[in-house]
Formats: structure tokens, sequence, C-alpha cells
């Protein structure tokens, strides 16, 4: 094989034998296209296999490969759920770590409405926006979330991840000379975005007032400026000191712009987020949001005046070029939506699981990081026994918590991280907490005396 390669790579492309999937000669077998005509045996830059191996390698040492868990969550029963890992069939498992928090995705009016949606008009949208994928519940969305926000109107689109890339690489785009200011811990998503829009960025120290006050003093008061941060963080599950941003933000004459993903739905008295329960909302120019958490299903959005929405639509390549989200998703979202403007029962009962959850494993001596939020960090420090806790939690408690690793946290920060919903109980909790310390010790793992 290895002198055929090296044959492949020397010879003259025009008399190089073409692949040829039915072809039963053993030459061919076990072999990608790539490497076959592309490689030698092992070393060149061509050798495009070779290349992929070595980068799925870098990822095996480092112990941070991904590995997806296979499950299916039981309607109307979450955090209930079944995982196909094993050989003998779904075992029932419990979900620890699911973004949708509230359970809105099992919440039979969200169900109701997506079962109606899907009789009424069939699966899809038919199109983007503007080619025949305008349907009335796209607009009766947009219309509820800008009503949520408090905002003049709103934009959908396909995912939080877009509605961040789209939206920021676009605004920056048609401010002339903007300069973007971002908080170090920003998601990925709003990296892309201000990458994207090719602008000036100044990254400011992870709610760092200070800092950000003093980047903006150091910029020409005549350019652009947009400041660009999250409010609960979901990963050390922080807040941005919101208003101080904002005063930050009219003492320069800068924009601002705020990702809510993990706070929609989720505070405020109408879910509205941590701007609408600090009586923020009106001092932000653009809130954007994710329909994937909190409500439930899948989405992203912006809020915004409607000029602003106005020129997004119009110029954003990734709201235009795309077919619109399916009116079935967009009809269980809007349940959701009216059904959280209504109801703070699940965002309490959140609230007190949380609570509870980090209660307990601060008792067990456990090292819960400290939170603001809904959100109960494990620290780890460290991807291999991350990976193995959550493992060993999977096969032998029937307890899905997923590791979280670089780059979606910083080396040596690795964690797990629970979101405990209003359906986990304490007795559960019990369980879950008891398991843990079990593997602590299992795995020499300090636990922390108890406060
Ligand atoms: N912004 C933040 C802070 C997030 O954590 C995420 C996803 O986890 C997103 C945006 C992307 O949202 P979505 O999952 O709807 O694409």
């Amino acid at each position: 094989m290895a002198s055929w390669r090296l044959r492949a790579s020397n010879a003259n492309p025009s008399q190089t034998r073409r692949f040829n999937p039915r072809d039963p000669s053993p030459k061919w077998r076990g072999d990608s296209p790539a490497a076959r005509f592309r490689g030698d045996n092992g070393t060149s830059p061509l050798n495009y296999d070779h290349i992929f191996d070595q980068a799925i390698q870098r990822l095996h040492a480092e112990g941070r490969y991904r590995v997806f868990i296979d499950i299916l969550r039981n309607k109307g029963a979450y955090p209930d759920a079944r995982c196909f890992a094993g050989h003998n069939g779904p075992k029932p498992i419990t979900v620890w770590c699911s973004n949708d928090y509230l359970a809105m995705g099992q919440h039979p009016k969200v169900i109701a409405a997506m079962e109606e949606a899907l009789n009424d008009v069939g699966a899809g949208s038919g199109g983007t926006r503007n080619i025949g994928g305008n349907t009335h519940y796209h607009i009766e969305l947009e219309k509820e979330l800008a009503d949520l926000h408090g905002k003049e109107a709103a934009l959908l689109f396909t995912s939080g991840y877009v509605s961040n890339d789209a939206t920021l690489s676009t605004l920056a785009k048609l401010l002339p000379g903007c300069v973007i200011f971002s908080d170090e811990m920003n998601h990925a998503s709003m990296i892309a975005g201000i990458r994207n829009s090719g602008c000036e960025k100044r990254i400011f120290r992870h709610n760092d007032v200070a800092h950000l006050e003093e980047l903006l003093a150091a910029e020409d008061p005549n350019v652009p400026k947009l400041i660009a941060f999250e409010s609960v963080y979901s990963m050390d599950a922080d807040i941005a000191p919101i208003h101080d941003f904002c005063d930050l933000a009219e003492k320069y004459n800068a924009l601002t712009y705020i990702d809510e993903v993990h706070a929609v739905g989720m505070y405020g008295a109408r879910g509205g987020g941590i701007t609408e329960r600090d009586g923020a909302a009106h001092r932000i120019d653009v809130i954007e949001g994710t329909l994937g958490k909190a409500f439930g299903v899948m989405g992203g959005y912006i809020a915004s005046d409607t000029r602003i929405i106005d020129c997004i639509r119009s110029y954003a390549p990734g709201f235009i070029f795309t077919t619109s989200l399916s009116p079935v998703l967009v009809a269980g979202v809007l349940a959701a939506v009216r059904h959280l403007k209504e109801s703070s029962v699940e965002r309490e009962a959140q609230q007190a699981a949380a609570a509870e959850l980090k209660r307990q494993f601060r008792e067990a001596g456990l090292p819960v990081m400290e939170s603001a939020t809904h959100i109960v960090p494990l620290m780890v420090g460290d991807p291999v026994r991350a990976k193995k806790i959550s493992d060993i939690l999977l096969a032998e408690y029937g307890a899905y918590v997923q590791p979280i690793n670089f780059p979606t946290v910083p080396r040596g920060t690795e964690r797990l991280r629970f979101t405990p919903g209003p359906a986990h109980t304490p007795e559960m909790m019990r369980e879950l907490t008891s398991a843990l310390v079990e593997i602590w010790d299992r795995l020499d793992l300090q636990l922390q005396k108890a406060a």
C-alpha cells in the first residue's frame, strides 16, 4: 500500500487511476480517495488522512475528545430519558445538564401548539423570509418578543448562534470605523460575529467596569463604538454589571449589545431576562436571546428599535439567505413565551431546585463554584477526571451530566455543569450527591470541609 501511495503521489495526475468504490481490488479497501490521490506514506503535507487523524489524536491526548451521549427524552416526564449507550437496549437515566431549564420543551401547551401547527400548515416554512417563508407565526412571535423586552421590534434567526454572528458582524460593518468592546468571556458566536465584521476590537477583562472604561477612554471620541457582553455567563454562572456598562456607554457615546441567552424566560416578572429584572432593558440597544433554552424549542432573535431591526433584516446574510424556522417550531415557542409571560411558577421552582442542589453539594464538601444564578457548576480542573466522573455517573448511577472542557472553558477549569429543573426533586438530588461523594472518594479527589 505504501509503495502504491508513493507511486500515486509521484505520478502524473492524468495517468493516475480514478478511484472506483465498486472496484474489489484490495488496494482500494480501507482507504479514502484523499489519501490515495494526494498523500504518501504518512508525512507529506498533502496526506489529508494523516492530518485529520493527527487533529483527532491531539484531542484524545489532551483528554478532551468529545463523546456525544445518545439519548431520548421521555415526553412529558422530563428529566427522565433513555440512553442508548450499551448493547442491552435503552437504559433509563436522569438528565442533569439540559438547557431546557424550565422543561418548556415538554410543556403540554407547547406540545399542543406544535401539533396544531403541524396539522394546520405542515412541516416546513418553504423558504427564506423574503421568498415564501414569512409565515404569520413568525410575525406573531416577533411581536411577542419585542413586547417581552419593551422594544419596538424583533427579528428571528435559526439559532442564537446565528443571531449573534449575523447581527454583530452586520451592525459593525454598517458603522464606519466601528470599534467593538467585547468581554473576554463572551460566547463563541459573539466572537465569530465580531471577527466576521472585520472591525477593530478591544477585549476587556471579564465583567471589569474599570478596564472597560480605560479602553473606552483611550479611543477616538468620534469613532462609533459598540459594547458587547452577556447578562448571565453560563459556565461561571455570574452576572454582568449591566447598569455600570450602560453608564459607560452613555458617557462614551457607545451602543450596547447584550446576549441574554441564558436569562430569557428565566429572570424578570415576565421572563424578559436580567435586563427586565434589573430595569435595564430600555438602556440596551440590542437584546439577543435564544428560543432553545428556557423557551424549550429552537431558534434565536434580537429585539431593538425598528431602525436597527430594519438594517439587520435588510443587510445580514445570516438572516437573508437561509430558510426560515419551521412554523411548527415557531408555534411552540409562541406558546412558551406567552406562558412564561404569565406564569412564574416554573422560574420559582427552578430557582428553588438550583438553591437546594447548591446547598446539598456544599454540605457534602463537593467543590461547587460560587454562583449567583440558576446554574450549578462543580469544579474538577482536569479534563480526564471530569470525563471519568461523568462516565461513572452515567454507567453506574444513571445520572447524565456532560463534562465541560476547553475551549468552552479555559484549560485547567474543566467542570461538571448541573442545571436542575423544576422537576428535579430533593430526593433525586440526595442520590446524585451521595453518588458524587462516592466517586470523589474512589478517584482520590479532595472533598472540601463543609462550611
Ligand atoms: N450565546 C450564548 C451565551 C450561549 O451559551 C449559546 C449556546 O449555548 C448561544 C449564544 C447560542 O444559542 P443557540 O444554542 O440558540 O444557538
